[in-house]
């Protein structure tokens, strides 16, 4: 793998905003974020152009906090915000690791991010910049599962990472059942029809509509995100050519 070309060129990453507070279960936990610029470096070395999608869920998710009868869409307001707020401490730890990155937001927050403008983003990325996309799509009743679904398509991303706790998808919770089977590869319709909760219903329509590849993997197994740009089949693969086969 060493020195051979990396098999995709731009990647768009996704990100829950829990994986940016470690174990904690609220806010940012430094060497958790470090540990993303550690592993994006080999990558960006390796001349992959990286857009990076981050969720809110450690500081707020909008359904929870309207189940007690508060405005959906103002909570919603506050989960992109948070997404904003994951975006903006990543790129500070990643400038401090060296790694060139921007914040572009969907929602116009323009004292502490760029405006989304795809051809920016695209001349950014062209420039070895990681471009951290906040704010979701900008858009109420949505989740950051869809806006990295719809990044990565505007950006022409060949493929879509899904860091998750757990090495894949697994036919059930691997971490409450010891015979859970990890699927090496499945099908958009399979997803939906099985419920596996891959990413939500709207973020799988979309990859489907556009044949975007979606690898499900560990972020936390080291070199994992290196060896997948190099084409190492490391977790699950989300595609159009599936044969559900598990391992
Ligand atoms: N959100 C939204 N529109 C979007 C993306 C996100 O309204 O396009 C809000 C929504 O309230 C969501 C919150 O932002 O709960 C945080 O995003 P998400 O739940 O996807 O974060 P993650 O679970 O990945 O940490």
């Amino acid at each position: 793998m060493a020195g051979s070309p990396p098999k995709y060129t731009r990647i768009l990453l996704k990100l829950s905003g829990e994986a940016l507070a470690g174990g904690k279960p609220h806010g940012f936990d430094r060497p958790a974020m470090q540990a993303v610029a550690d592993a994006l470096a080999p990558v960006l070395a390796a001349g992959v152009q990286v857009g990076l999608v981050v969720g809110g869920g450690n500081l707020f998710r909008g359904l929870p906090a309207a189940a007690d009868g508060g405005d959906r869409a103002t909570a919603d307001y506050i989960g992109m915000l948070a997404t904003v707020m994951n975006a903006l401490a990543l790129h500070e730890v990643l400038e401090r690791a060296g790694l060139a990155a921007r914040v572009m937001s969907a929602l116009p927050v323009t004292g502490v991010a760029e405006p989304f403008v795809r051809v920016k983003a695209l001349a950014h990325l062209a420039a070895g910049k990681v471009v951290l996309f906040g704010g979701g799509i900008g858009n109420p009743y949505f989740t950051t599962d869809t806006a990295a679904c719809l990044r990565a398509i505007d950006i022409g991303a060949q493929l879509l990472l899904k860091a998750t706790k757990v090495d894949g998808v697994y036919d059930v919770d691997p971490l409450r059942n010891t015979t859970a089977r990890r699927y090496e590869q499945l099908d958009y319709d399979e997803v939906l029809a099985r419920h596996l909760g891959v990413m939500d219903a709207t973020a799988v329509a979309l990859a489907r509509e556009h044949a975007l590849p979606v690898r499900v993997f560990d972020m936390n197994s080291r070199g994992a995100l290196l060896r997948i740009v190099h084409g190492e089949p490391v977790g699950t693969l989300m595609g159009p050519a599936a044969d559900g086969r598990q391992t």
